[in-house]
């Protein structure tokens, strides 16, 4: 088995240190595969002036040049023959910026392996009969983008009895389904099973805004969880007091503290980060965060910068080092108090960058349209 299966195939998905060899050994075999398999990532490497030989240890990681989310939004650039490509997905991109991600046949087998082991871990497998509302678009042959997949591939996670989407796809457009999905709760919670809300936070808090103001007070099963996508501040247009919305979202359903749980990722970064107990991103044994400063020089823990994903998960696209524009700082693993040792992120806000606001945008939007009264 090479050193990329293996490593996604590893059990304790917070040991760093037991993983840092193997990690390097998938790194520097995932370089290879690339500028052997992509012309383009090759140019990139050596017009940087990198040298594989320079990664030695792992701490030499940071050298290996970083591609920009920016960059992969105007430039696709592939590793596979296109007809060995699946599980296609974009991001939701305006303007025509669009970054497109696709899986080969290996990066799914990674992808496996990194999801059942993630979701054991979070304890966010079960085997009671849930109900879903997924605050988000209902999946459709012409909707690619990622978010939605990435929702209703959660949904599997525990046998689903029926799900229910905030955005209905009625065969010409989407229209807004707050009606079926009040109408749900009340099913939902009669039915005395538990419940697992899919979305970004600003739709989140649109809808338990919507439930309180329509004097509609839930409690639901007390195993019901609120899965939350995105780093916390990139979605919200206008500050929003995250304990604000757990008190509003424990008044209208009963759901509060671990009901809720984050994730982070990226849709040209596949990791999944969860929350801890303590609400933080620690980094699982697929990844290595660094944070740089303006001059692209990692810089240490407690110090702002600039977000560097790196992971050898992908072999359909040169994934390997991503540059965000996110704005986020490390802390060490034991600074966070859950028991976890693996150093954790804060994503503070985004890059300056004027046009990157679509999830932003999304979300307004959405927000918008009890206003607007259509959508
Ligand atoms: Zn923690």
């Amino acid at each position: 088995m090479n050193f990329g299966h293996r490593l996604f195939f590893q059990k304790n998905i917070y040991n760093l240190k037991n993983t840092d060899d193997l990690f390097l050994n998938a790194i520097l075999e995932n370089i290879n595969h690339h500028t052997n398999n992509c012309t383009d990532y090759a140019k990139i490497l050596s017009q940087q002036g990198f040298s594989i030989k320079d990664v030695k240890t792992i701490e030499d990681i940071y050298k290996i040049p970083p591609i920009p989310t920016l960059f992969l939004k105007n430039h696709t650039l592939y590793s596979s023959p296109k007809n060995k490509l699946m599980l296609k997905s974009t991001t939701s991109g305006t303007s025509g910026k669009v970054s497109e991600m696709a899986l080969d046949l290996s990066s799914a087998w990674r992808g496996l392996g990194m999801v059942l082991e993630t979701f054991f871990t979070n304890k966010l497998v079960s085997l009671r009969p849930t109900n879903y509302i997924v605050l988000g678009y209902q999946p459709s042959k012409r909707n690619k983008i990622g978010a939605v997949k990435t929702a209703y591939a959660t949904t599997y996670a525990a046998p689903g009895l029926h799900r229910e989407y905030a955005l209905k796809d009625n065969g010409t457009d989407y229209v807004l389904n707050m009606d079926g999905i009040k109408n749900a709760l009340i099913r939902y919670e009669k039915m005395g099973l538990p419940v697992r809300f899919m979305g970004f936070p600003a739709y989140f808090m649109f809808l338990v805004k919507e439930l309180l103001e329509s004097g509609i007070k839930l409690k639901l099963h007390p195993k019901s969880l609120v899965i939350l996508a995105g780093g916390w501040k990139n979605f919200f247009t206008e500050e929003v007091d995250k304990d604000t919305l757990y008190t509003m979202s424990e008044k209208a359903l009963g759901l509060v503290g671990d009901n809720i749980r984050e994730f982070f990722g990226a849709v040209e970064h596949p990791i999944p980060y969860f929350n801890c107990p303590n609400h933080h991103f620690h980094v699982p044994i697929y990844s290595r965060v660094i944070i740089r400063d303006l001059n692209m020089q990692p810089v240490g823990f407690g110090v702002p910068g600039m977000l560097n994903l790196i992971t050898p998960m992908m072999t359909s696209m040169p994934f390997v080092s991503v540059m965000t524009d996110d704005l986020a700082v490390m802390h060490p693993g034991e600074e966070c108090g859950c028991g976890i040792s693996s150093p954790y992120f804060e994503v503070l806000g985004r890059v300056g960058l004027a046009d990157i606001k679509t999830c932003a945008a999304n979300a307004s939007e959405l927000l918008n349209i009890k206003k607007g009264g259509a959508v």
